[in-house]
């Protein structure tokens, strides 16, 4: 009895250090977390960019920021133009160039002044109007007058009041073009500018000059008129940002460097067969800091002129997709979901238990033991669910509950399509998870970035005619080769069979859906041979991954959480995973209790795990124990 008392006491300290999730924060909900006003000091984790944009903001460097989609660069971009001096910000205008309608000019004055211009050249326009129609309608009485008293002819009079009104509105239409344009308007600003130009198209980003479908006639709109500001003009003395910068088309990647180096650009129209192609402005300001992003291969396929443009000029760094998990951090989770609760504004804050879930979550995510993941737009995403969740049922608080359900709900593509794979899978009986068969392995495989599948592989060996070949299904061909050429030199060593004598078929059954990651697989491929080669049964109830080296130790591989939780979907009761991975694993709770994790660091682990049939294969380890003491040893420690 004493000894379970003391059991009891141990799970009691385990417990307590799982209530620590939130790093020692005492709150009841994240409502009682106060959310920093500057963006700068709401970004979590990514402290290198962090310092990185400071700095650039306060010495006005590009900066180019290379990392996974959701981790915050555009949100560091935006942090960067609320710590730049929003005194220096311009309003640009546009006006009428007399000597050639088709060159308007540009006038920059300081922000709040372009707004009193225009107000002024209205005010006098309206003023000058008022006057000329003023003067029409004397002109018109007396001519009316005179044709009725004088010439006695209504008719003269009314025509003739006719062609004076034309001339009058006809004239007064050069009034307008008097007033000047404001192109770019920074009266309201409270900080400088940031303008997001991913994916925009050349007028968006360069600026345009609209069509003018009537050309000529009075009836045309001046040119001045038609001019648009780009994001380039509009991120004046701000902070210009574009993402996923490789897929910005070539001319415009070179029209934007051409900005960057002259601090000020011309706008034209950008379509050849507009008539705003004709006009052609003066050169209006560009003098902002860029902010590149991409992942790594947008490195690759930008422009080199514009590449190297912003690092001669600035700074590169790379985000971070995961971060130390302690307890400073976790506190820090927890004011993210009341960031992303205050941003979106109609969501219920979130209980203390229901933080944690989040901060479980973003665990889990990481795939990494220790750390937190970073991929905080999806985390976001989570939140933002869960919160409609709570909200949908008039709840005061978002709770457990409604995190774990939304959970449920958000799953990505990927994982939407495995579910249902495995679900077909089921139906045709494709994956079987009972019994002992030769040369039949449940291998583990990832679909996209976040679901496991089972996939089976199924090997046969057969005499061959001429020198031993290996041949496999698919694209799988070059991986089968090496994971048999790997398993041929252990089976050397213990086995009276000469593998290259014989041909080796491998199938992998089904795998036509989801890329297979070959390395993982390659315990899996192994097993499979050496049952079939030496006629032992695998027991079909498990599920294995793991990469395979020369000498037989089991390698780590990616995604063993995924794998594991699609084996315990699929039915199947024990994983084989490799050692070097029992750190990697974050099975949600519930299917703890459905699979057993067995980590091994050698192929005869694998092989006595997986293979039935007790004698024979109880020689089989024995031999392949005595040819590699090394396992033995590291199954006892373990
Ligand atoms: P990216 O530009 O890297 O694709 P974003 O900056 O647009 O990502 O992030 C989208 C949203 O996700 C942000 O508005 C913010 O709510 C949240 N987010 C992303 N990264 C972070 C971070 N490091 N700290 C706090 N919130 C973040």
């Amino acid at each position: 009895l004493g000894s379970a008392v003391e059991i009891d006491a141990d799970e009691a300290a385990v417990e307590n250090a799982d209530e620590d999730l939130l790093g020692g924060l005492d709150i009841e909900t994240t409502g009682d977390i106060e959310v920093p006003d500057r963006l700068v000091d709401q970004v979590i984790g990514q402290d290198h960019a962090r310092d990185v944009v400071k700095k650039a903001a306060k010495q006005r460097r590009h900066v180019m920021m290379i990392g996974s989609p959701g981790t915050g660069k555009s949100m560091l971009a935006k942090a960067m133009s609320q710590l730049l001096p929003k005194e220096e910000l311009q309003d640009v205008l546009v006006y009428h160039n007399p000597d050639d309608g088709n060159e308007p000019k540009i006038r920059t004055v300081p922000a709040g002044k372009g707004e009193q211009i225009v107000d002024a050249h209205k005010e006098e326009a309206r003023k000058r109007n008022q006057m000329r129609s003023f003067l029409m309608w004397i002109i018109i009485a007396i001519i009316i007058g005179y044709a009725l008293l004088i010439q006695g002819s209504v008719l003269l009079g009314i025509l003739a009041a006719g062609v004076v009104y034309l001339a009058f509105r006809y004239g007064s239409r050069g009034n307008d073009a008097m007033i000047p344009n404001l192109l770019v308007n920074n009266a309201n600003q409270q900080v400088a500018p940031f303008e997001d130009a991913t994916g925009a198209h050349a007028g968006a980003l360069l600026g345009d000059v609209r069509h003018d479908p009537f050309q000529s006639g009075g009836m045309e709109t001046p040119s001045h008129d038609r001019v648009e500001a780009g994001a380039i003009h509009k991120a004046n003395k701000g902070v210009l940002f574009v993402d996923e910068i490789n897929t910005l088309d070539i001319r415009s990647q070179q029209k934007l460097m051409t900005a960057i180096q002259e601090g000020e650009f011309s706008i034209t129209g950008q379509s050849e067969r507009s008539s705003g192609a004709m006009v052609q402005t003066e050169p209006v300001p560009t003098d902002f800091i860029m902010v590149a992003a991409g992942n790594l291969d947008a490195m690759e396929n930008m422009h080199p002129a514009l590449r190297s443009r912003i690092k001669g000029y600035g700074y590169e760094v790379y985000m971070d997709d995961t971060i130390e998990d302690d307890a400073e951090m976790r506190r820090k989770y927890a004011r993210f979901v009341a960031q992303e609760v205050e941003k979106d504004g109609r969501l219920p804050h979130f209980t203390e238990t229901a933080v944690e879930e989040v901060i479980l979550e973003a665990r889990r995510r990481s795939g990494r033991k220790g750390h937190l993941s970073l991929k905080l737009r999806d985390l976001g995403g989570l939140v933002r669910v869960a919160g409609d969740i709570a909200r949908a049922e008039d709840k005061e608080f978002t709770e457990r509950g409604d995190v774990l359900q939304a959970k449920r709900r958000s799953r990505s593509i990927e994982q939407q399509l495995a579910d249902n794979y495995i679900e077909r899978r089921k139906d045709y009986e494709l994956t079987v998870n009972e019994g002992d068969v030769i040369g039949r392995v449940n291998g583990l495989a990832v679909m996209g970035e976040d679901s496991g599948i089972v996939l089976p592989v199924m090997a046969e060996v057969t005499p061959s005619q001429g020198p031993g070949q290996v041949i496999a299904t698919g694209q799988l061909q070059e991986m089968a080769e090496e994971a048999v050429q790997n398993v041929s030199a252990i089976i050397k060593k213990f086995s009276d069979e000469d593998i290259s004598e014989k041909d080796v078929h491998i199938q992998f059954v089904q795998a036509g859906e989801g890329g297979v990651d070959g390395d993982s697989a390659s315990i899996t491929v192994a097993t499979a041979v050496i049952s079939a080669l030496e006629d032992v049964p695998v027991e079909q109830n498990l599920a294995m991954t793991g990469s395979l080296s020369v000498r037989g130790d089991v390698l780590p591989v990616g995604g063993v959480t995924h794998k594991i939780e699609a084996a315990a979907k699929s039915g199947l009761d024990t994983v084989i995973i490799p050692k070097a991975n029992e750190q990697d694993v974050m099975i949600e709770d519930e299917y703890k209790d459905q699979i057993e994790i067995i980590p091994v660091s050698h192929i005869s682990e694998v092989l006595e795990v997986a293979l039935a049939g007790e004698p024979e294969k109880d020689g089989l380890v024995d031999r392949l124990k005595s040819i590699t003491g090394k396992a033995l040893e590291q199954r006892e420690v373990g």
